[in-house]
């Protein structure tokens, strides 16, 4: 498969933010559904809500007795822990994407030295598919001095009043516009699994950076969900297997088992630190809120966050933070064998020591930037609304063509 698809599947979703269409959720909350349809789904919702509390309240008294443990938990899911309650705003009683980014976040402050806002500053570092900045302004301080890159602008837009994020570039964060050894760091969250051509993926970003702090989903996360982990526990191993299958593809992912991706890292990579987490068995449990809020992944669904963060707060927030933090420390107590995420700091095999030139380069010639003129291609750099469009001149048309400015955006997703 072409590296590019992942590519065709963003500008397929910016032309629909373009016209001011919901991305991602579920099928019949796509284009050309019907207001009936979605409607119908928030109706499902609100029936639902009783429902989703009571299930979470059970689960914590199950599971009660392992979470008492926290002593004997790995470093990882201990800090976690501590930092699960900052994510119930954002993912109210919608434990798979607090637990996951709980985790993510965790292994970030431990091995990313550029998070520690006490730590000297340890050179450049790039952020590739930054998004909108919600999951970053957890990780970086606000001196960070980061360089910022997404390839959908409407995200980008919303990074402008982060104050760790230095510069904004509109780019393809598979091959990114940076100069050979000029980054100290390569950072990059929740993107890979995205991306079929790992391979030349991970090889671009050894090549610029001098290490990669990167995260990866398994192929354990497409088989957690609901309906093929229901399957799969009922004996009906091919049907959940092609159920997975199905959720890979709607949700636009290229998954590996993780043998296979501890092995392709280290092609191009040193392994400094490499810690999975987030259990089949535990994701499957979070999975069983997804389904009953009718999602799959982030973001919250609108109508239930508003409800839950608003009338019920007193209620879905206490119970929603226990809900998270006993299963984070069930993850904790569970053998390490079929985890869905892996979260890895690399040194880079081909970047032996960094450059002092510009960080940026041009997206066609590759040559060093200085400014925001590249002088082979003859060629200005377009700037528009504080960012940087450093596209190839093919992806370029598609991206600030069809870009209408912030307004046209909608608001934060919370990704
Ligand atoms: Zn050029």
């Amino acid at each position: 498969m072409p590296s590019g698809e992942i590519n065709r599947g963003y500008l397929a979703f910016i032309r629909r933010i373009g016209l001011r269409e919901r991305p991602g959720g579920a099928r019949w909350l796509r284009r050309g559904s019907s207001a009936l349809l979605r409607v119908g789904a928030d109706v499902v919702r609100l029936a639902m809500l009783p429902l989703l509390l009571l299930y979470g309240a059970l689960l914590v008294l199950v599971l009660a007795r392992r979470a008492r443990r926290t002593q004997e938990l790995p470093d990882l899911h201990r800090d976690a822990i501590g930092l699960a309650a900052s994510f119930l705003d954002q993912y109210p009683m919608h434990p798979y994407p607090a637990i996951a980014k709980s985790l993510e976040l965790a292994f970030l402050r431990r091995h990313l030295p550029a998070s520690d806002p006490g730590a000297p500053p340890t050179g450049p570092v790039v952020e590739l598919a930054v998004g909108e900045g919600s999951f970053s302004e957890r990780i970086f301080p606000p001196g960070a001095q980061v360089t910022a890159f997404e390839l959908n602008p409407y995200s980008l837009v919303h990074t402008m009043d982060l104050p760790h994020i230095r510069d904004r570039i509109v780019a393809d964060a598979l091959d990114p516009p940076v100069a050979p050894s000029t980054a100290a760091y390569v950072v990059c969250n929740n993107l890979l699994h995205h991306v079929s051509d790992k391979e030349r993926t991970l090889s671009a970003w050894s090549r610029i950076g001098e290490r990669c702090v990167t995260n990866e989903n398994t192929t354990a996360w497409a088989a957690s969900w609901m309906l093929p982990g229901l399957l799969s526990r009922l004996g009906m191993g091919r049907a959940a297997r092609s159920t997975a299958a199905r959720i890979e593809a709607r949700t636009l992912q290229s998954l590996r088992t993780l043998p296979d991706l501890q092995g392709l890292v280290r092609t191009d990579f040193e392994v400094e630190a490499e810690v999975h987490y987030f259990h089949e068995r535990t994701f499957f449990l979070a999975a069983v809120c997804s389904a009953l809020l009718v999602c799959k992944g982030p973001p919250t669904p609108a109508l239930p966050k508003a409800i839950l963060n608003g009338p019920l707060r007193l209620l879905a927030h206490r119970l929603a933070r226990r809900l998270v933090e006993t299963l984070i420390a069930y993850d904790g107590t569970l053998p390490r064998d079929r985890d869905a995420f892996v979260s890895w700091r690399l040194r880079s095999r081909h970047v032996d020591r960094l450059t002092d030139g510009p960080l940026l380069a041009c997206p066609d010639c590759r040559s060093a930037l200085s400014g925001t003129r590249c002088v082979p291609c003859d060629q200005e750099i377009p700037s528009v609304d504080g960012m940087l469009f450093l596209l190839p001149r093919r992806m370029r048309e598609e991206v600030l063509g069809g870009y209408r400015g912030p307004s046209a955006a909608l608001g934060r997703q919370h990704l």
